[in-house]
């Protein structure tokens, strides 16, 4: 089953955007093929893309970026067109979803579906774990969701630690078998996400886009990694297209932040060393 972890690298399918990880654990009766896109639904994603990657990179251009680190401020508008940048993904893996619709494939995910927030979502960008930091801040509860961060950091430390293949990272390939490979034992532990409250995401409009491109065929229970039948589960993974990881990958450069690109480090750090856990001051 994959896990919620937008990959660096971006793999383009004949030059539309990804669609990756599609898992066909059971062949039958599910073994759909995005290849097989439509010329027109092609052109439609594209575009999606496009918007996508310009929005980010009319922020990338931001000259106040540069400065977060040390000021701790930002425009406002870095702040709507960050929405806008996640409305549109939302809207394109909608359209997407309607495309496997219309081939008899239906996921089961809802809004504030939370069997599956016991992943912890990998491959964030500075901007989204920034939008993260702010949902959090809004929430009136930022310490207690700190304090649970806190508690996710020490269990991810720990199987970091405990991590078998460290002597094997040499070899080919295995920084990415060790981060799949941690990134499945953490979901082994049954630890709910700490931004999970009564089983709602307090940061539901902040989420990144390792969690709204997760998806699943099977019903939402089987993603609970408790359930018995989550073996079994198929689910997948809507990635963005090449255009918008290297946008986002341009963003990061210009934040220039140095932190993690695992959700609850990436939001540790910020929150500590970066925010000194004040409110972002959005000018
Ligand atoms: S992947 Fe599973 S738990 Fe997550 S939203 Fe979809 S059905 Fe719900
Ligand atoms: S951030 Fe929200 S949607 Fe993502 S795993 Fe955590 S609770 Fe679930």
């Amino acid at each position: 089953m994959p896990v919620m972890r937008r990959t660096r690298i971006a793999l383009n399918v004949q030059g539309i955007p990804v669609v990756k990880d599609l898992i066909v654990a059971e062949k039958e009766p599910f073994s759909p093929s995005l290849n097989s896109l439509r010329e027109p639904e092609r052109r439609v994603v594209g575009g999606y893309q496009k918007k996508i990657a310009r929005l980010l990179l009319d922020i990338a251009g931001m000259e106040e970026l540069r400065h977060f680190g040390t000021r701790r401020s930002l425009p406002g508008r870095v702040l709507e067109t960050f929405r806008r940048v996640m409305d549109l993904f939302d809207e394109s893996t909608r359209y997407l979803l309607g495309c496997l619709q219309d081939r008899g494939i239906f996921v089961r995910c809802g809004p504030q579906c939370p069997h599956c927030c016991y992943n912890m979502p990998s491959g964030l960008s500075n901007l989204e774990l920034i939008g993260i930091y702010h949902g959090s801040v809004c929430t009136g509860m930022a310490p207690r969701l700190f304090r649970r961060c806190l508690e996710a950091g020490e269990t991810w430390e720990g199987l970091l630690q405990r991590n078998p293949r460290q002597d094997d990272r040499d070899a080919p390939g295995a920084l990415h078998h060790s981060r799949e490979e941690l990134l499945k034992r953490y979901l082994g532990q049954c630890m709910p996400c700490p931004f999970l409250h009564r089983s709602f995401c307090v940061v539901y409009p902040y989420r990144p886009m390792a969690c709204r491109m997760h998806f699943s065929l099977s019903p939402p229970h089987w993603c609970n990694p408790a359930h018995f039948q989550n073996p079994h589960a198929v689910s997948f993974n809507l990635e963005p297209g090449e255009c918008v990881q290297k946008a986002l990958d341009r963003l990061d450069a210009r934040f220039c932040l140095n932190i993690s690109d695992i959700m609850i480090c990436g939001f540790l750090e910020l929150t500590v060393n970066i925010m000194q856990f004040e409110p972002i001051r959005w000018t």
